[in-house]
């Protein structure tokens, strides 16, 4: 093997997606394809919407008071 030949086959190797490592890892792999990537954002994102929509009924209290 070739260091050339090496070196191509340690960048595919690293370029492979960390997480379930049956892909290449791309912007859109980690965001839309990668199962366990969505896996472990999906606890972080739900509690970041159950604080928007805990902060909309905030907002809602806030006009309802406003509005009498
Ligand atoms: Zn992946």
């Amino acid at each position: 093997m070739t260091n050339e030949e090496k070196k191509k086959r340690n960048f595919y190797e690293n370029d492979l997606c960390d997480l379930c490592k049956s892909s290449e890892e791309t912007v859109m792999h980690v965001l839309r394809d990668c199962t366990i990537a969505r896996q472990e954002l999906r606890g972080p994102l739900a509690s970041v919407l159950q604080f928007f929509q805990e902060d909309m009924n905030g907002v809602e209290k806030l006009r309802e008071s406003l509005s009498c």
